[in-house]
């Protein structure tokens, strides 16, 4: 049956070793508005599946996860982030891995910086098909099209992204000026992700941030998106960056399902994937 909580969240956060909070806010989203009803679509959406995972052998009812529900936002993305940033500070001064449901991107910033202040040498991988290497959009410093850029430059250059095909000449020279580790789509089909992963982990040996913006997803397999770009990455390329690296993973996000633009597909598929990450990860723990 569906409820409001993530499925298997059972556990109380005392004893928890994932939180997974929602994070609905969308204010900055350019294009197609409505990842703030993401996190609750996906809630629903995991009761689809068993709690049994073949692939690591784990059930996710024997896992301690909590799901601290949606964390309050406010109209404007400055005051969003100030109000989740305690959030994410205590979730990971606690010792629990966070799981942030977007929302949009830019919510990304203060988990990833909590994670920062824990782990000194954290690296930050993301799966996006955009570079968010703005130093502004519309004149918001904050907006989602600007993430990356915020992590590079404020909190780790142990950076690299994957299933890049947008962004402006702009960011196309910035991240070849800075040697920033950026894996295009088309890279991921002509070398394959696992040499992709080979090589980010040849670089980043330590804690890992991973974030997964949906659109780095091809829009045939996730078409409910805020920005949709196609020539993206299959399903099976993601949950092989999951599976490789979520051993390593300290922080998690999936961020910019705007459930609305399909009927269901898209949010299942986020369901899944926090699914095989927390299995994953608790594999590596075992
Ligand atoms: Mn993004
Ligand atoms: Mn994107």
């Amino acid at each position: 049956m569906p409820g409001p909580f993530f499925a298997d969240a059972n556990s109380g956060y005392e004893n928890a070793q994932y939180v997974i909070c929602g994070v609905p806010f969308d204010g900055t989203s350019c294009f197609r508005k409505g990842s703030r009803f993401a996190p609750d679509v996906m809630r629903a959406n995991s009761y689809n599946f068993e709690t049994y995972n073949h692939l690591y052998g784990i059930d996710l009812d024997d896992v301690n996860i909590h799901d601290a529900g949606d964390l309050d936002v406010a109209q404007d993305i400055n005051s969003t982030l100030d109000m989740i940033s305690s959030h994410a500070g205590k979730f990971v001064n606690d010792g629990k891995i966070p799981i942030m449901l977007g929302g949009e991107h830019s919510l990304t910033l203060p988990f990833a910086r909590a994670c920062k202040k824990k782990y000194k040498d954290l690296g930050f991988v993301v799966l996006d098909a955009h570079m968010d290497m703005r130093q502004e959009y519309e004149g918001e410093i904050n907006s989602h099209a600007c993430i990356s850029r915020h992590v590079y430059e404020d909190i780790t250059q142990k950076y690299a992204s994957i299933g890049i095909r947008s962004g402006t000449r702009e960011e196309y020279e910035y991240v070849g000026e800075k040697h920033i580790k950026v894996f295009s789509a088309d890279d991921v089909f002509s070398m394959g992700i696992e040499k992709v992963i080979g090589d980010i982990r040849e670089n980043i040996r330590g804690p890992i941030y991973l974030s997964i913006d949906m659109d780095a997803i091809d829009p045939a397999y996730a078409p409910a998106l805020g920005t949709p770009e196609p020539y993206g990455l299959t399903p099976r390329d993601i949950r092989t960056v999951i599976s490789c690296l979520a051993p390593k993973v300290v922080g998690f996000d999936l961020v910019e399902i705007a459930p609305a633009y399909d009927s269901g597909g898209t949010a299942l598929l986020g369901a899944r994937l926090i699914r095989d990450f927390i299995a994953a990860s608790a594999r590596a723990k075992s």
